[in-house]
């Protein structure tokens, strides 16, 4: 039979963009359908913008830090519609060399919304034209989820707020995952009176303890009013505020409501059920290793499928598509120690297991830990804890987890990545020069053990 496409893409993020060039690259003739803006979720409401935002709002600190070190800044001023302006420039600028690029790339885009209607048939809705394709992958992601609580119409999500139009005095933001820390820290760094409402004990879950509250008290520290144990029941409209009450029944009057409580898969309306595609919880795609759902012409890949919901994950997933489809070599993405980073204020670094998770999967592990003001605050004035831990193997002596809270502990954590993902032991952390002074000197000069579990 002969396909209108070797490949169709539906989807034109991260994920599907990747894998769309690199199977054209191979001499597949490839579509590819984005309903929105190319560059997905990452690019337009997402990571690159998120970024900008953390840059503007970490200025805040940084004025205020530079008086020790003699700056008069005055009584500095913030201008947020200059900013979104200035954010929207530079994601149409990155949005149309995603375009161009897949052009380049000989693929065809649409922009227009597809749906799958067989095993290898998608229909573009708007345009109403139906299109053969030998393999489809779908690459839709995901969108915010908000509760169902009374009023839950009049709280925003991230998708909003990148383009409000004016911020608000005050804000209540909840969830305490990723982007709930991320976004208050944004909020109050850009001077706005901000509480996160946290369902749970410590901000997220998941993470090691140690940054868990670390952040939970950093987060005090610098003027974020957390409430943990706080799970919200309604919010009502008050003229041009919101009153949110929480199942205790206390509550808060606020400009602003934000629901960071988590994401879902986009696969609502996508005719993927009907065409026989096995969903899962949430409804997520359910794929084998080589992201094959259960129709052996349809994969999927990224976050429409619910594995590790990150930018390069959903790459590198769309990368091993194209081995194993298209150049036949089987392949399937590694999806453990990856070096992640919460880009909240202060900023946290992880690579590997937490200590519990280690523990879990280790038995008996050996815990360097170190806590100090980093040199830049002494003269700030400023006192705030940088935590460094590493997490060792008591068996093999293998570095399995680090994790940092502090300034650039994402940086830190991309480069120390590679030497976990080596199998690196402490020895070899021991072993290398500290480089002086920084704070990331502390990794390989930690030589007192704070702790042994599990054994
Ligand atoms: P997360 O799953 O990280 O966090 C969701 C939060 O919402 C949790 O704290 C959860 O509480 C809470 N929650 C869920 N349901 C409810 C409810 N009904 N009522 C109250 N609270 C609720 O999702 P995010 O939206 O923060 O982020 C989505 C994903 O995006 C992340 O998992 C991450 O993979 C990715 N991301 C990555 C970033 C990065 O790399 N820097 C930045 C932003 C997002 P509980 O813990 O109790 O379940």
């Amino acid at each position: 039979m002969i396909f209108d496409f070797d490949l169709f893409v539906i989807g034109g993020g991260s994920g599907g963009v990747r894998a769309a060039r690199m199977a054209a690259a191979t001499g597949a003739r490839v579509g590819i359908a984005e309903e929105y803006r190319y560059g997905g979720t990452c690019v337009i409401r997402g990571c690159v913008p998120k970024k900008q935002f953390v840059y503007a709002s970490r200025f805040h600190g940084e004025f205020e830090d530079a008086k020790g070190f003699g700056w008069d800044v005055g009584e500095p001023s913030f201008n947020w519609p200059k900013l979104v302006a200035a954010k929207d420039k530079e994601i149409s600028r990155l949005s149309q060399i995603y375009l161009t690029n897949l052009e380049m790339s000989g693929v065809t885009p649409f922009k227009d919304r597809a749906v799958v209607t067989g095993p290898q048939e998608i229909r573009l809705v708007n345009e109403g034209r139906v299109i053969s394709a030998k393999t489809i992958l779908v690459a839709v992601g995901g969108a915010p989820f908000k509760p169902e609580i009374e009023g839950t119409e009049y709280g925003i999500t991230s998708n909003e707020a990148f383009d409000l139009k004016e911020l608000p005095s005050s804000v209540v933001v909840i969830g305490g995952g990723y982007i709930a820390v991320e976004f208050a820290s944004i909020f109050n760094g850009l001077g706005v009176k901000t509480t996160l409402a946290y369902r749970g004990d410590a901000v997220l879950r998941g993470f090691d303890q140690d940054m868990r509250d670390g952040l939970t008290d950093a987060l005090r520290e610098r003027g974020v009013d957390v409430q943990l144990g706080a799970s919200p029941q309604k919010i009502e409209k008050r003229d041009d505020r919101f009153l949110l009450t929480y199942e205790d029944g206390s509550s808060v009057e606020t400009g602003l409501v934000m629901f960071a409580t988590g994401r879902k898969p986009l696969t609502e309306g996508l005719g993927l059920e009907e065409a026989g595609v096995k969903l899962g919880r949430g409804g997520k795609i359910e794929v084998d290793e080589f992201s094959q759902t259960s129709v052996a012409s349809i994969y999927a890949v990224g976050d429409v499928t619910d594995r590790v919901n990150l930018t390069p994950i959903a790459i590198r997933e769309g990368a091993a598509f194209v081995e194993t489809v298209f150049n036949n070599v089987p392949t399937a993405v590694d999806h453990s120690q990856i070096p992640t980073a919460v880009f909240s204020e202060p900023e946290i670094g992880t690579v590997g297991l937490s200590e519990a998770d280690a523990i879990t999967e280790h038995g008996g592990v050996d815990v360097y830990k170190s806590q100090f003001n980093p040199m830049k605050n002494t003269i700030s004035g400023r006192m705030e804890r940088m935590i460094m831990k590493v997490i060792v193997d008591a068996k093999s002596d293998r570095v399995v987890g680090v994790h940092i809270m502090g300034p650039d502990a994402g940086e830190i954590v991309q480069a120390i990545g590679i030497a976990i993902k080596m199998g690196a032991t402490k020895a070899d952390f021991d072993a290398t020069v500290a480089l002086h002074p920084s704070a990331g000197e502390e990794l390989v000069t930690m030589r007192e053990k704070f702790s042994s579990s599990g054994v």
